[in-house]
């Protein structure tokens, strides 16, 4: 979501005056109506308290909001096919879905087409963007704070709270007995590299990763599955310490993490992670380079195995290792994060030394 004040007034008033100039570089997710919108949208216009703005389609389905059927947002009337269309509308009859090989033949769509045709129009592949919509939804009631969810917990989960339905896709069914379970609390941060979700239980920080990260929901579900936990949304202190974090390595002037973490793994798993938080800011190091350090030179890609494990983002310095070669390699957050993650670590690390 874009923050700046100065920005937000900018979008505001090109939304107003339809600007067409302004056409991909935001979407309006309007919070009273729950639908995104392009900037020439042609429908009356929210009032500014009620519009959060975007940078991409995909953020605003992240944040929960669907599609508007005037201005259609994912689409140029003239250029969108059929397929893409019916794609779209396939999904928000049944936003929740998981898209298997057998639904595309039951909509008589080739797959590979569809997955073509979504890269080609919006950067996204049909199965990122109906997973964007989903999560979009089961991480509506995080984004909006756990206030409401703590009266509900109060009074002891009500059969007919509504929350359990946009819950239970990612965090699994909500606890009928809460006094054995253990209880992790689930945060939506936003972060100059788009949204993230932290859990954590009252001490400990448990999982924190970019939203949009493949294969999410999977780790939720392990996490809740292991510890036998009930996931709910909410803040605790190591959240609150993550998020302040968090907010100082973006500015450029954390030094060090000291969120208490929890790390989930085997010994093995520990020990490389615990050798990845040994990596300065503005360093790389190869996975060999890990296996090495560890005494298990051949052990190369089980080390490279425990890095893409890794549920910390960003702590847990996962994106300081890169190829041998000295090429990126790939990152569970994306690449393009993961390049910007160690510019800016480089950068803040000339900083300090100018300034000592
Ligand atoms: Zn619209």
């Amino acid at each position: 979501m874009i923050q700046n004040e100065e920005r937000k007034l900018e979008y505001y008033k090109a939304l107003i005056e339809k600007k067409s100039d302004y056409e991909g570089v935001f979407y309006v997710g309007v919070t009273s109506t729950g639908v995104f919108c392009r900037p020439t949208c042609p429908a009356r216009k929210p009032k500014y308290d009620n519009c959060e703005f975007y940078e991409t389609a995909q953020q605003a389905l992240l944040a929960s909001f669907r599609p508007c059927q005037r201005c259609r947002p994912l689409s140029h009337p003239n250029q969108v096919s059929d397929i893409v269309r019916l794609l779209v509308e396939a999904v928000e009859q049944n936003p929740e879905k998981r898209w298997k090989g057998q639904d595309f033949k039951a909509l008589s769509i080739d797959e590979s087409t569809a997955r073509r045709q979504f890269k080609k129009r919006f950067g996204m592949t049909f199965v990122e963007y109906a997973r964007s919509r989903r999560m979009g939804l089961a991480l509506k009631s995080i984004r909006s704070g756990g206030k409401l969810i703590d009266t509900q917990l109060a009074s002891g989960y009500d059969s007919s709270s509504g929350f359990r339905d946009a819950f239970s896709r990612i965090m699994g069914a909500t606890p009928t007995r809460l006094d054995d379970s253990l209880i992790l609390r689930a945060s939506w941060l936003d972060t100059q590299l788009g949204p993230m979700m932290a859990i954590a239980d009252d001490n400990e920080l448990y999982l924190l990763e970019f939203v949009d990260r493949r294969g999410l929901e999977r780790e939720v579900e392990r996490l809740r599955t292991r510890l036998q936990a009930a996931i709910i949304p909410g803040e605790t202190t190591p959240i609150q310490s993550i998020e302040n974090e968090l907010s100082q390595f973006f500015e450029g002037t954390l030094t060090e993490f000291k969120t208490p973490l929890h790390l989930m793994g085997s010994p093995f798993q520990k020990s490389v992670w615990e050798q990845l938080m040994k990596i300065p800011p503005g360093e790389t190091r190869s996975y060999a380079d890990i296996a090495l350090a560890l005494g298990k030179p051949t052990a190369y890609r089980a080390v490279a195995q425990a890095n893409g494990a890794n549920q910390l983002a960003i702590v847990i310095p996962c994106h300081r290792v890169i190829n041998v070669s000295g090429e990126l390699g790939g990152y569970g957050g994306g690449v393009a994060r993961k390049e910007w993650l160690l510019n800016h670590e480089k950068i803040g690390g000339q900083k300090n030394e100018k300034s000592t």
